[in-house]
C-alpha cells in the first residue's frame, strides 16, 4: 500500500451519523479533485478496493468494518460560470454548495437544507425531498472509472428514485470527482423563504439523535395505498406509501432493541440512541422488515447503505424488544 499519510484501523463509528462500524483497514482523507483522483488510480492500479465516503450519513458500515483504502472526501471548491453554470467538488457539504449558490441568486437546491451529507453522498442515493432530486441540475460528471478519470453524461448514473448505478449490491470501481451543474436564476429574498420553509418542517419531523435520516424508501403502490385508511388524502391519490406509516401500522413506532430505535416520532427514522453496534441495528433493520412482509407483503427496501464486510452477520427470526 503506497499510501504514507493513510492511517490504519480508524474506527469508521466516527464518521459515520449511526456512531456504529467496524474500522477502516487504511484511511485516506483528501482535499482536492486531483487528490482523490490520484488515490482512486493508484488503488485500482495495485488491485485495492477504494471505498469513498463523505459525512456517512447514509451508511451502516458492518462491525467487521471495510477492508481496503477508504478514502474520505473533503475536497469543495466551486467554480461559477455563466448562464447558472457550476463546477464543484464532490466533497462540499450539499448545504454548503445551496448557500454558496443561493448567495449568487441561484435557486433549485432548496430542497438540501437540512440534507447533512456531502455532493458526492447526494449524488450515489439521488438524494431529494420535497419533489426535487439533485440529479435533476446535473449536466456532466467527471469521475474516475475503473482506473480511469473521465466526464460522463448524467444518463452514466442510472439516476432514478433514490437510486443509481453506484448503489448495486456488487461495488462498481467507480467514484465522482466534480460535477457540472445548471440552476436556474431566482430572487434570494425567493430562495431564502423557500428553504426557511423547508427546514421548518425538517425540524418538527427529524429526532436529534444519531440516525440516517429517512432508513427505508417510500412503497410505490396504488393497491396498498387504497387498503390504508389512514393515509393522506394526496398519498392515496399519488400511491405513494411513506415506509414510516406501515412501520407505525405493525406496531414498531419507537421500538427498541439493546441501543437501537424506530423513531417514536417518525417511525422510519432508525436511531442509535446509545451503544447499538452494527449488529444490533441491522437485526433491527430485518424485524421491521419482517413484520411489514407479514402483514402488508411488502419488501421495505433500505435507503441506507450496507458497507463492509457482512458475511458473518446472521439473521434472527425474532429479536426481544425492550
Ligand atoms: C438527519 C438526516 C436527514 C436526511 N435527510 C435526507 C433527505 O431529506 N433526503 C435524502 O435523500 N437523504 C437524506 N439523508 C441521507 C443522507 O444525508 C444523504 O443521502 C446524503 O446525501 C449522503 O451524503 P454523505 O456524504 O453522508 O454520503 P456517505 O454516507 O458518506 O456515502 C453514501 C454512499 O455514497 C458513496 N459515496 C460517497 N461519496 C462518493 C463519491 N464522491 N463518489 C462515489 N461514491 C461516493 C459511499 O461509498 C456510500 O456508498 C438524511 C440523513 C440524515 C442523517
Amino acid at each position: 500500500m503506497s499510501f504514507p499519510t493513510a492511517k490504519q484501523n480508524e474506527p469508521m463509528s466516527r464518521w459515520t451519523t449511526l456512531r456504529a462500524g467496524g474500522p477502516a483497514e487504511w484511511f485516506l482523507v483528501v482535499r482536492s479533485a486531483d487528490e482523490f483522483a490520484n488515490a482512486l488510480i493508484g488503488a485500482f492500479d495495485q488491485g485495492i478496493d477504494a471505498i469513498p465516503v463523505g459525512w456517512g450519513s447514509n451508511m451502516l458500515v458492518s462491525d467487521l468494518g471495510l477492508s481496503g483504502l477508504t478514502i474520505l472526501n473533503l475536497a469543495c471548491q466551486i467554480v461559477f460560470g455563466t448562464e447558472g453554470e457550476v463546477i464543484v467538488d464532490t466533497g462540499i457539504g450539499f448545504q454548503n454548495l445551496f448557500i454558496a449558490c443561493a448567495q449568487r441568486n441561484l435557486g433549485g437546491l432548496e430542497f438540501a437544507v437540512g440534507i447533512p451529507g456531502t455532493l458526492g453522498g447526494a449524488l450515489v442515493s439521488n438524494a431529494g425531498a420535497y419533489r426535487s432530486n439533485v440529479s435533476e441540475f446535473i449536466e456532466e460528471l467527471e469521475v474516475v472509472d475503473h482506473g480511469e478519470r473521465k466526464w460522463v453524461k448524467p444518463e452514466f448514473m442510472g439516476f432514478r428514485y433514490r437510486d443509481s448505478i453506484l448503489r448495486q449490491e456488487t461495488r462498481l470501481p467507480i467514484s465522482v470527482l466534480r460535477v457540472k451543474m445548471r440552476l436556474p436564476t431566482k430572487p434570494g429574498k425567493d430562495i431564502y423563504d423557500e428553504a426557511r420553509d423547508y427546514q421548518r418542517q425538517r425540524i418538527s419531523k427529524q429526532p436529534a439523535s444519531a440516525s440516517a435520516g429517512s432508513y427505508f424508501k417510500n412503497v410505490y403502490d396504488r393497491e396498498l395505498a387504497e387498503q390504508l385508511p389512514q393515509l393522506r388524502g394526496d398519498l392515496k391519490a399519488a400511491g405513494v406509501v411513506p415506509a414510516g406509516v406501515l412501520i407505525e401500522a405493525v406496531g414498531l413506532k419507537g421500538a427498541r432493541f439493546r441501543g437501537g430505535m424506530l423513531g417514536a416520532r417518525h417511525a422510519n427514522f432508525l436511531l442509535n440512541v446509545g451503544g447499538a453496534n452494527a449488529t444490533d441495528l441491522r437485526h433491527l433493520t430485518e424485524f421491521a422488515q419482517k413484520r411489514v412482509r407479514d402483514a402488508f407483503d411488502v419488501e421495505l427496501e433500505p435507503e441506507v447503505l450496507f458497507l463492509g464486510d457482512w458475511s458473518q452477520f446472521e439473521s434472527v427470526e425474532s429479536i426481544d424488544l425492550e
